[in-house]
């Protein structure tokens, strides 16, 4: 079982901001920002690769919902899903890292030269 499904059955303690019936929310542990949320389906799905239509327009309003809990949604935030090996996926169960409370940098990510690429 992957480490967030253990999460979610409670087999590891998590800091949980919010749960319904299909995600929860819980701090990272290694915050990267003053609110560093990850939220993440119940079941275990491996990436954005793989969620369903239906699954994305439910956790939509579900982060929505702890933007405004968290008054994010005046200051603003950021959502981060990394996917497979290039995007740096560390953990094999979809999440989505919502960042805020302060002013987020936003920095150049890559060095490989583009012209090769298309
Ligand atoms: P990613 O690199 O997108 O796969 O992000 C994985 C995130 O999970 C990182 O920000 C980690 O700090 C976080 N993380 C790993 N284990 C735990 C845990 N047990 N509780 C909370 N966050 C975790
Ligand atoms: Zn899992």
């Amino acid at each position: 079982m992957c480490i967030f499904c253990k999460i979610v059955n409670k087999e590891i303690p998590s800091n949980i901001i919010l749960e319904n019936e299909e995600f929860l929310a819980f701090h990272d542990i290694n915050p990267k920002a003053p609110v560093h949320i990850l939220v993440i389906p119940k079941i275990h799905v491996k990436s954005f690769n793989e969620i369903s239509p239906q699954t994305m327009n439910n956790v939509t309003k579900f982060m929505q919902d702890i933007a405004k809990e968290l008054k994010l949604d005046k200051s603003g935030y950021r959502i981060i899903t990394n996917i497979g090996e290039d995007g740096g996926q560390e953990v094999k169960h979809l999440h989505f890292h919502l960042l805020g409370g302060a002013k987020l940098a936003w920095t150049h990510l890559s060095d490989a030269d583009p012209k090769g690429m298309f």
